[in-house]
């Protein structure tokens, strides 16, 4: 180990939701076996860790040990050919794309941050704003090695090994340890995005616009006015992007450079961004992010109305949330939490609306709303659907916390019941139940009892995994 082990309180991305844990950083991959083997001599249990992006418990062990990958940090190799990239488990989203973007190369996946890690990343198998084309991101991965909870290494293919290549993204960690990724770029024509805007008026219209606009787009996301209520509920922002090519796009190649992918320093040109979630803290309340979702709603639709139509750098368009560093910090000591669900197409309107209309009625009202549209995967336990994905922010205090998470079992139900899942890598709330409910005791089971085959001794844990009953 690189490091001794300390003693260290860990908090979820969302601040919501913490506990202690033994952190021990893995400066190598042989330390994944060494400390699985301490593990088990000592009786105790294992969660791993990338940068700790997961908004809820995922990456917590409460009185275990916690395994930092993050300083797994070699890119072993980089095609610039054809854009194959092997990376080790603590490379991260910005670090493939600081590689790959000057040679005409994008990861094929990203989340709205660029922090999380490699590792992170397949263990969660994320999605993106391209989700309902590209899918989430194991699509993209020719292959990945894991070292298992015996302490052997496995590098695995849809080939060698279909049914852990099916399970171990979307596993959360509890499979074993992923200590590197062998994913495939994807080839873009220019640094820049084509950007359009969209400003439909209700929940229906806005769905309506993505099933529309979907198959001319190479991204879509949806932003959407939480308090906004009656025949208006739902209304808000789509922005559509396709791959700006030289005709397009003058600047097409001299805007790979990375120097050109940086996004501003500065906030609205004033504002430097290190102190811009200072400068919200005192709007993070009903009656400010009231007026913030209005007034945002007010100048997207201007832009829509004007035919709105821009450039925007694959770094910008990706990763707005972190043009505000520590933008969470504005929402005080409780921290946040997210609610992410996602509903089949011919339900999702309803349910989702639903889902709105009963934040609103508790007094709960959610601080800010994405809307994105998904596609079938052939993963276990698998969080995408073929539908709509609506995630939810709230503001967690002392006072509200306990109906907040009274709230979420209540969406969990109206969630479940319309055929739709959540997503661990946001959950901080959910039951056993919610679960069974979601995918089924069959699938469930097919999970657990991969589990027992591969941790008969149980070395694998999280708070997540416990809180779920999926350990
Ligand atoms: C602002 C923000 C925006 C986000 N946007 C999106 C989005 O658009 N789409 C999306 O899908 N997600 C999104 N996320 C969620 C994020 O992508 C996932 O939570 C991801 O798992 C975080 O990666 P990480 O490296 O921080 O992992 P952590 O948060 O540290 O861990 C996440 C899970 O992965 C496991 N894990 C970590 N490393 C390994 C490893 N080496 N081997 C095995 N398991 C491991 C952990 O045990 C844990 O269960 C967002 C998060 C934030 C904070």
């Amino acid at each position: 180990m690189s490091e001794p082990v300390r003693r260290t309180r860990l908090f979820g991305w969302g601040g919501a939701v913490s506990s202690d844990a033994d952190l021990v950083v893995a400066g190598t991959p042989a330390d994944v076996a060494a400390l699985f083997g301490r593990a088990h001599a000592e009786g105790r249990t294992v969660a791993m860790r990338g940068a700790g992006c997961a908004y809820g418990d995922a990456a917590l062990n409460a009185g275990g040990y916690v395994l930092d990958c993050s300083a797994l940090q070699a890119i072993s190799s980089f095609d610039a050919a054809n854009g194959l990239v092997t990376a080790e488990a603590g490379v991260t989203v910005r670090d493939l794309w600081q590689r790959g973007i000057p040679h005409g190369w994008w990861p094929p996946v990203v989340s709205g941050t660029a922090m999380p890690t490699v590792g992170g990343i397949l263990a969660a198998n994320i999605h993106g704003k391209n989700a309902f084309h590209a899918g989430t991101i194991a699509n993209h991965v020719d292959a990945f090695t894991i070292v298992l909870p015996s302490g052997e290494s496995r590098r695995v293919t849809r080939e060698s090994d279909a049914e852990l290549f099916h399970a171990v993204p979307g596993s959360f960690g509890l499979l074993g340890c992923v200590v590197d990724a062998t994913i495939r770029l994807r080839k873009v024509p220019g640094g820049r995005l084509s950007v359009s805007v969209f400003a439909p008026r209700s929940l229906g219209e806005m769905a309506d616009l993505f099933e529309r606009e979907r198959e001319g787009s190479d991204y879509l996301v949806g932003w959407i006015d939480g308090f906004a209520r009656g025949e208006s509920l739902g209304r808000g922002i789509v922005h559509k992007a396709t791959y700006a090519d030289g005709t397009a796009d003058p600047a097409a190649a001299a805007t790979l450079s990375l120097a050109r992918q940086d996004l501003p320093s500065r906030v609205m040109g004033i504002v430097p961004k290190r102190w811009m979630w200072a400068f919200l803290r005192p709007f993070v309340n009903d009656v400010g992010m009231r007026a913030i979702n209005r007034a945002k709603d007010i100048a997207g639709s201007r832009e829509a109305r004007r035919g709105a139509r821009y450039l925007q750098s694959h770094a910008a368009f990706a990763f707005l949330l972190d043009y505000v560093p520590g933008w969470k910090r504005s929402y005080g000591r409780g921290g946040l939490i997210q609610y992410q669900s996602f509903v089949p197409a011919a339900e999702a309107v309803r349910a989702h609306g639903e889902l709105i209309r009963l934040a609103q009625s508790a007094g709960l009202p959610p601080y800010l709303l994405v809307y994105k549209r998904h596609r079938p995967e052939p993963f276990l336990l698998t969080h995408a659907v073929d539908g709509f994905s609506l995630a939810m922010d709230f503001r967690v205090t002392a006072a509200n916390r306990e109906r907040l998470w009274a709230l979420c079992r209540r969406f969990d139900e109206i969630v479940t019941g319309a055929g739709g899942r959540i997503y661990f890598a946001k959950d901080a709330t959910a039951t056993p139940a919610a679960v069974r409910a979601a995918w089924g005791d069959a699938e469930v089971e097919r999970f657990r009892s991969l589990r027992r085959r591969l941790d008969p001794h149980g070395i694998l844990r999280s708070d997540l995994g416990a809180r779920l009953g999926l350990v």
